[in-house]
């Protein structure tokens, strides 16, 4: 993998396998106004006491570190929903304000379910939101509102239009795909996207849902996901970077679509991703088992010095890749919603 110079005053974060911490994701809440059946319980999560979760100002103070000293390019805001924090405007605003180490103005993503896009998508793109994903899995109402556990979909497909609207393109659908809920739905997200230009991004099913039903049977695969695809309107690979999507366009040039092998062909040799959670726990891996607790650092006084120490010394300590599949595969204490995806 190519390694870019670090830009003057700056250091990267490079783990012991030689990747680069380049993708910093911050999850704003823990709280949600969907229940997906992939993510979710019904019922039950507790919510983080508000004392406990980042502030603004904490946030900032952590992503200008790994944007301005340590290398970091790209921010993606998520949660729990997003969109349910109040003022979320107020940090896109401030975030979008920080510059890398080489000048260049850091990028500010969303990923979103859209329930409350409708309203947001010009606000936020006014405050500096470079770019979005909104999750739909499902284009049936019943079915939606049985994944979702929620009667939304008018309310998304609203978001949608209105984040197409505002500017955000490409905007990117994310669909989880599970066996038996809405796998035979592929096709009819690829004309979606080609009706409506927005690119589906069909991600694998991964052991991360609250109620642990989660079973291998249960993942479609990216092969299968793009030979239905393929079957219908033909599609060609497109080369990419480090981004975990595989992408694909129409052969027809009608659009283009993403698939997220994570389960069936894993990219965590080109990860190059950290996350921070709702309550400042730092995390290497979505499904790593540590995390290192920024939140006591930074409210007991730590200095910036110290704060990149902690984040290296983590970042250093980043395993190869997850185990999923594999006998010694230990699903992580916190679920999806919890850690921010
Ligand atoms: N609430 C926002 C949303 O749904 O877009 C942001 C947080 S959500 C945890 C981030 C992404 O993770 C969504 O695209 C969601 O579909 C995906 N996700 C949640 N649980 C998942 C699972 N078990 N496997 C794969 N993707 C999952
Ligand atoms: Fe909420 Fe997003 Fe999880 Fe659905 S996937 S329950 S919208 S956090």
């Amino acid at each position: 993998m190519e390694v870019p110079e670090p830009a003057e005053g700056a250091r990267l974060l490079t783990d012991s396998f030689g990747r680069v911490v380049r993708d910093l994701r911050i999850s704003v809440t823990d709280r949600c106004n969907f229940r997906c059946v992939y993510c979710m319980p019904a019922e039950g999560l507790k919510w983080l006491p508000r004392a406990e979760i980042l502030t603004f100002e904490e946030i900032e103070r952590i992503a200008r570190l790994f944007v301005e000293r340590l290398g970091v390019e790209s921010i993606r805001l998520t949660g729990g929903e997003p969109t349910v924090r109040a003022d979320l405007g107020v940090l896109v605003r401030l975030l979008a304000a920080i510059r890398r180490g080489d000048g260049k103005p850091v990028e500010v993503a969303l990923t979103t379910n859209g329930a409350k896009l409708e309203r947001m998508a010009q606000p936020l793109r006014d405050a500096g939101l470079t770019r979005i994903n909104i999750s739909l899995d499902s284009l049936k109402p019943a079915r939606f509102a049985e994944i979702t556990r929620r009667d939304s979909l008018g309310e998304v497909l609203r978001g949608i239009t209105a984040a197409v609207r505002a500017g955000l393109e490409p905007v990117k659908v994310n669909v989880v795909v599970v066996r038996g809920w809405n796998d035979d739905e592929i096709v009819d997200f690829a004309e979606f996207g080609r009706r409506t230009g927005v690119q589906p991004r069909f991600i694998e099913f991964m052991p991360l849902d609250a109620d642990g039903t989660w079973s291998m049977d249960k993942v479609v695969g990216a092969d299968e996901i793009v030979a239905a695809i393929h079957a219908v309107y033909p599609l060609e690979e497109v080369a990419h970077g480090p981004e975990p999507a595989s992408r694909w366009r129409y052969a027809d040039g009608a659009g283009e679509i993403g698939v997220i092998p994570s389960v069936t062909k894993p990219f965590c040799g080109d990860c190059d991703r950290v996350r921070l959670t709702a309550e400042g726990s730092f995390m290497t891996c979505l499904f790593a088992r540590d995390d290192y607790d920024f939140r006591t650092a930074l409210r007991g006084g730590a200095s910036d010095d110290e704060l990149a120490e902690l984040a290296a010394m983590a970042v250093g300590l980043k395993w190869a890749g997850h185990r999923i599949g594999k006998v010694d595969f230990v699903r992580p204490r916190r679920s999806m919603s919890q850690i921010g995806g």
